[in-house]
């Protein structure tokens, strides 16, 4: 049997892995048309702001430790340019020496994960303009970031604050471009992470939105907003979102999901018996809604992509499906999500979601570093059945939190059981009745 990989990364390497252990005598090899293997993207923008000093402290597997420990073959710099269902066949080119050539499998996984939005106006090119691909991105930052004094910031989303943040942390004068921020929180939430953003030295500009970018005649970079006023920076940082790196599987004629994602069942099965896919590139199953949904997220790509390795073996493991558990700080704020929001939920066809806001302390007031946490809980009001939840508060009293709403919600409960679950609590940690469990029973009382 020989089993070809394309996309070293966290679903590649998790489902190569997994194939190696189980069947230790077929052939697994993978393509990664980067250098590097099992890398954590997840850690640039502290890269970029210079918390973490080593870009290779990234890398938590090298393709020669792959290849020595673990008996998989990984061809880096060599990127599939086609794939070749009838053929059973993938197109291979070498980017050392530009050569290409096809390559046969038994079975394929496709694990190209995602490649970042490209707001017109704002196309790859413009000297100082960045986008984060990978590590090698990360890199040109770091170094542009070196010799600058401002930045833009494009997108105000998950990856444009912590990038915001860290160049700010780094000294630089930051200015962040986005309609809003953190908008996939509740509004309420969405207000707290922009004061934050604030408070911590960034210029946000609410409501902007940029449309070019060209090279400054003074230096730098010159943004174009959407108004006509221009802003400039020594360089630019876009993070304006993510969508799945498909091409591959669309060009081949696989079904393509949500937003374009590659369509898998849960066994992780494309629509042909010999493709599986996993991770960014693909879509997942939402864990309430038992709908195809588009979560990019590290957990879930790991998991998926283990999951195919499992049964491309043979067997018959369902994948997990997802609730978009994640955690952001911005500054001395944390924000974390879970499971849908109300406008996410009421869409999906929940007619009686609602949502219930409290505040409370995340430890007693006389503790060291307490601090008040905003917790929303979304729930059905007829049967209160928990649909989601999000907080925003201390980071250390967010980012585990969440879990609790998470585990909730992954054992199908209603508000009322999830204000029974018995929480840890000493001062450092929490207070007597965890917000968490506070904002469940108000939510069961306004029932
Ligand atoms: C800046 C940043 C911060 C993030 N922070 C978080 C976080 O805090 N928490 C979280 O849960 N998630 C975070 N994520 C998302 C997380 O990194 C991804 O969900 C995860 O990396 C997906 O893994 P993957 O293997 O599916 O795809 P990727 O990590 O994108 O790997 C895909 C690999 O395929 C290779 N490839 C693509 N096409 C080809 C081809 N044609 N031929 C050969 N090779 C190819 C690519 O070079 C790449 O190495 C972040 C992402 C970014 C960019």
């Amino acid at each position: 049997m020989r089993i070809l990989i394309v996309g070293g990364d966290a679903a590649g390497m998790s489902a190569a892995s997994q194939i190696r252990r189980r069947q230790p005598t077929w052939t697994v090899e993978v393509f990664e048309m980067g250098e590097r293997t099992s890398y954590g993207l997840c850690g640039i923008p502290y890269y970029v702001g210079g918390l973490v000093s080593n870009l290779e402290n990234l890398v938590v597997m090298t393709p020669e430790q792959f290849e020595r420990d673990r008996g998989i073959k990984v061809h880096i710099r060599h990127m599939v340019t086609a794939v070749n269902p009838a053929r059973k066949s993938v197109t291979v080119k070498n980017l050392a020496d530009g050569q290409s050539r096809d390559e046969n499998y038994d079975q394929l996984l496709l694990a190209t994960g995602a490649a970042p939005l490209i707001p017109a106006g704002l196309e790859p090119g413009v000297p100082g303009l960045f986008y984060i691909r990978g590590l090698d991105d990360a890199g040109r930052i770091r170094q542009a970031a070196a010799h600058a004094r401002t930045a833009v910031v494009v997108g105000g989303g998950y990856i444009g604050l912590e990038v915001a943040e860290n160049l700010a942390h780094d000294g630089l004068k930051v200015t962040l471009i986005g309609r809003r921020v953190a908008n996939v929180f509740e509004p309420e939430l969405q207000s707290l992470a922009q004061a934050s953003l604030v408070k911590g030295g960034v210029n946000y500009l609410p409501g902007s939105e940029a449309v070019g970018a060209a090279a400054h005649p003074d230096g730098g970079v010159a943004v174009k907003l959407a108004g006509g006023e221009t802003v400039q920076g020594d360089l630019v940082v876009v993070g304006a979102g993510v969508r799945p790196r498909s091409e591959l599987a669309a060009e081949a004629g696989l079904a393509l999901g949500e937003k374009k994602a590659v369509q898998v069942d849960r066994l992780q099965r494309t629509s042909n018996p010999f493709i599986f896919a996993a991770g960014d590139c693909a879509e997942t199953h939402h864990l309430v809604t038992k709908k195809g949904v588009y979560i990019p997220l590290a957990l879930p790509a790991n998991r998926h992509g283990k999951v195919a390795g499992l049964n491309i073996c043979g067997q018959s493991e369902k994948s997990q499906p997802v609730l978009g558990t994640s955690a952001l700080k911005v500054f001395d704020l944390g924000l974390a999500r879970t499971g849908l929001g109300l406008d996410e939920a009421i869409k999906a066809g929940f007619r009686s979601a609602v949502k219930t806001v409290v505040k409370q302390r995340s430890k007693p007031g006389y503790f060291p570093g307490s601090g008040e946490v905003t917790v929303a809980v979304i729930y059905d009001k007829i049967t209160g059945r928990l649909l989601g939840g999000q907080m925003a508060g201390p980071p250390d009293g967010v980012g585990h939190r969440i879990n609790t709403l998470a585990a909730a919600i992954t054992g199908a409960m209603t508000v009322k059981e999830a204000a029974a679950i018995e929480t840890a609590y000493a001062p450092p940690f929490s207070v007597v009745y965890d917000p968490v469990i506070i904002a469940c029973e108000v939510a069961e009382k306004s029932r």
